[in-house]
């Protein structure tokens, strides 16, 4: 069935009867040409993009849990192309440009909102550091716009502007940046592979990797084994542990990120709004909540869920920026694993294994890449060779000193 307003219509007029389930939820086949593990936005964009894009068949997606129930469900929704280095900007935009036309493109509201994003700046040294951003995102064909205090007071004028310590001096904004419901995205993914013949299999945990000669020609599972042409494992918080199951070992460490939300309030914050002066960002759901989150909990971690301190940082964080917060109730808080990688950019590439590929390393911002992420590692999976937006992600550039260390604090996962 296609969704279309008259769809909306026909069923709100007949008790809403015809809906039927999303996708099919099949038996595994013995074998497949593609088999991605990790039933999360990449995982579900790739097997989309294989078979729509590259006209690949016989894909399937297999997923430990449910489809939603990783990071894809849990982040804070933003989507954003203000990237500076020249490795990640054309990406990000790439994938910005795809959120674009992703409702059209799988027939499902994923509730893309272009609402704009708002890095505030607090220093002279700032603003420059973000003027150089901005020149680098409209470069790549991003657009930009860098404003002062003034224009700042009338957007949002319950702001802290002139907190002794973090006066807020002006803002990088990118107005087509904004938010998606993040398991909507999933959603509308896993349909829309459906449709073009991906099995989707729930409830199938990856236990190994079956070899010939080297070669990775299937997996095991809980749901048992699967043949494979090619296996793309795309699980981000849990790469390491399902790298691991082939012998290899990543650059990568798993830490726990927490996000929160506050009751429902009426409408008062109209984009997404980033504190420059500590890790802080929030917009306001259509639901009426203010979602809202910080930094890592610090330490490595399998645990979907963090500790106090850092509910107190990120509290602090909001009260210095919008003393207003305080007076909102927080409704409910929860965790994902992050994959940070060394450099805080991610991995889409072949690895020492024949016929096994990895994408992951995404550490917290993964969401607003899923479009591009699952283009790109569609395109690595069907051609063997990397997308050319995606080309500098590649596994080996730590031991060659390649890094993409977007935000220039060094080798340390939990620092990016
Ligand atoms: C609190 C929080 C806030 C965030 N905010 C943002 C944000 O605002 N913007 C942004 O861009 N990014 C954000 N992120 C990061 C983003 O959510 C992730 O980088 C991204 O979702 C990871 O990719 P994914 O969707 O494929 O991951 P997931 O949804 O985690 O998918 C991986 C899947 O693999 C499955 N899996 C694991 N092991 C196996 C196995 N052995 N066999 C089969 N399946 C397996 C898991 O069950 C999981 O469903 C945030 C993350 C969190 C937790």
């Amino acid at each position: 069935m296609r969704f279309s307003g008259f769809r909306v219509i026909q069923q709100a007029l007949t008790g809403h009867k015809g809906w039927g389930p999303l996708w099919r939820n099949p038996e595994p086949q013995p074998a497949y040409d593609f088999v991605i593990v990790g039933g999360g936005g990449h995982g579900l964009a790739t097997a989309f993009y294989l078979a729509r894009e590259f006209g690949k068949a016989r894909i399937a997606v297999l997923e430990k849990g449910w489809i939603g129930s990783g990071n894809i469900g849990r982040n804070t929704t933003i989507i954003r192309s203000n990237y500076l280095l020249p490795g990640n900007q054309p990406f990000y935009e790439f994938s910005m440009k795809l959120w674009e036309r992703l409702e059209q493109e799988t027939n499902f509201n994923a509730m893309v909102s272009q609402r704009g994003i708002v890095n505030l700046f607090h220093s002279d040294a700032q603003r420059d550091a973000y003027r150089r951003r901005g020149n680098a995102m409209k470069l790549s064909g991003a657009d930009a716009r860098l404003v002062g205090q003034d224009t700042l007071r009338e957007m949002l004028p319950y702001l802290n502007f002139d907190n002794a310590r973090f006066p807020i001096k002006g803002a990088l904004i990118q107005d087509r940046a904004g938010t998606a419901r993040h398991d909507g995205v999933a959603w509308g993914y896993a349909r829309a592979a459906d449709r073009l013949g991906v099995d989707i299999l729930q409830n199938c945990e990856v236990t190994g990797f079956r070899r010939e000669q080297g070669r990775v020609t299937g997996v095991e599972t809980t749901r048992g084994p699967i043949g494979a042409g090619r296996v793309g494992v795309a699980v981000a918080g849990s790469s390491s542990r399902v790298m691991g199951l082939a012998g290899l070992r990543l650059p990568l460490e798993s830490h726990v990120l927490q996000a929160f939300v506050s009751e429902g309030l009426k409408p008062v914050l109209d984009n997404v709004v980033t504190f420059g002066a500590g890790h802080f960002y929030v917009s306001q759901s259509d639901k009426g909540g203010l979602v809202f989150g910080g930094d890592l909990d610090g330490y490595n971690s399998y645990a979907q869920r963090g500790n106090l301190p850092t509910v107190e940082d990120v509290a602090e964080c909001g009260m210095a920026l919008m003393p207003m917060i305080g007076k909102a109730r927080l409704l409910r808080s929860w965790g994902g694993i992050m994959d940070m990688s060394m450099d805080g950019s991610p991995i889409i590439d072949r690895t020492p294994v024949e016929g096994l590929y990895l994408n992951g390393g995404w550490c917290y911002g993964g969401f607003k890449a899923t479009p591009a992420s699952g283009f790109a590692f569609a395109h690595l999976l069907a051609t063997d060779t990397p997308h050319p937006t995606s080309a500098a992600y590649r596994l080996d550039r730590f031991a060659r000193g390649a890094v993409i260390d977007e935000k220039g604090v060094g080798a340390q996962p939990n620092l990016h």
